[in-house]
């Protein structure tokens, strides 16, 4: 729309104009300028190179302050250091300078050989990707699980959630992440910050990160080796969406967990929103019993590869508890299904243009 006002009539009246004219819907003839800038919103994911709305802020990895998971060297050796063969030396589980690949399975030779040079296209991408795999980092913050990620164990997510609720984009939805096994080819995965779930009887980082206060809430604390942890939003205080720990059962083992924050909830609905929509096969609710209530064990094989929807690590994994106990899938379930196709207001922080459309539209290039 904005190309469109700044075009000036004189420049279409220009010989030669005319036969490069587009028409479009509204009925107003026009060309770009060469060089005409196309402004971002700050609220896009991508997906097989296409921009997608979600009405909350996402640095992508193309973006000043994103992680970039494409690149080969480490993001926070020390420069002189970076590079692939000194981290290759240096890091015992750097074994290939990709942390990603082709989601190749169920693809035929024919796709295969299309897509290995970078070309998907949304519809293929459609039919391959199904299910929205939500980790917590038990880094804290989504610089140091980018850190731990990609400079030390040479894996890879598509999503990071900070605690301040940015999300961050690491890599284009179409690449094949590698965070969480079997479910590789057919997933999106994201990255929460929180510090996890613990045992009775386990060691739990707890105090280093979690204190009441002098308002009486608890507050989290990101530790002083981690500086100022990367938070976007400057003076960010965070607090866990419920204010004492949560206890619940994963995998049949009693874990406590302090809860997400708001902020990270609400930008995940909004994710949530949007990629339920981009993804038709992907359905906007997460692995149920019989009754209806959240499965709290790893699915059965066949259940598992029948399964298209939000999914936790340990449904996919029986070694995993994440995202635990304290995770409210209802929340983000009822949220994202609320907003889902139905344009409901978006935050202040989001433009004119987001408020008039619902999250995961097709921003047309
Ligand atoms: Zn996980």
């Amino acid at each position: 729309m904005l190309s469109m006002l700044t075009f000036t009539p004189a420049s279409l009246l220009r010989p030669g104009a005319v036969f490069g004219l587009v028409l479009l819907a509204a009925g107003c003839a026009t060309t770009p300028r060469p060089g005409a800038h196309v402004p971002r919103h700050g609220d896009e994911i991508v997906a097989a190179g296409h921009f997608f709305r979600t009405g909350t802020p996402v640095v992508l990895w193309m973006d000043p302050g994103g992680y970039d998971a494409y690149r080969v060297e480490r993001r926070f050796a020390p420069l002189e250091k970076a590079d692939w063969r000194t981290s290759q030396e240096e890091v015992r589980h750097l074994n290939t300078p990709n942390r990603y690949n082709i989601r190749r399975d169920g693809l035929t030779p024919e796709q295969l050989e299309r897509v290995r040079g970078g070309g998907w296209d949304l519809p293929l991408l459609q039919e391959v990707v199904d299910q929205f795999v939500l980790h917590y980092d038990v880094a804290g913050t989504s610089r140091h699980c980018f850190d731990i990620l990609h400079d030390r164990r040479g894996l890879s997510v598509h999503f990071l959630l900070d605690l301040d609720g940015t999300i961050y984009q690491t890599l284009d939805l179409k690449e094949r992440a590698w965070h969480a096994t079997t479910s590789n080819s057919r997933s999106v995965g994201i990255e929460i910050a929180n510090m996890g779930a613990y045992g009775e009887n386990e060691r739990n980082p707890f105090d280093q990160w979690y204190a009441r206060d002098e308002t009486g809430q608890v507050r989290i604390t990101i530790p002083e080796r981690f500086g100022d942890g990367g938070i976007r939003t400057p003076g960010f205080v965070g607090r866990p969406a419920r204010d004492e720990p949560v206890v619940g059962v994963v995998q049949g083992r009693e874990l406590t967990q302090y809860d997400l924050t708001n902020e990270q909830y609400e930008a995940l609905i909004r994710l949530t929103a949007a990629l339920c929509e981009i993804f038709p096969k992907m359905t906007c609710d997460y692995p149920r019993d019989d009754e209806g209530n959240l499965i709290t064990r790893k699915l059965p094989d066949e259940r598992l590869r029948e399964y298209g929807g939000l999914i936790g690590h340990y449904h996919i994994q029986t070694n995993k508890v994440d995202p635990g106990p304290a995770f409210d899938w209802d929340r983000v379930v009822d949220g994202a299904r609320a907003l889902k196709g139905t344009g409901q207001p978006l935050p202040e922080a989001a433009s004119a243009e987001t408020r008039a459309r619902g999250p995961g539209r097709l921003h047309r290039r």
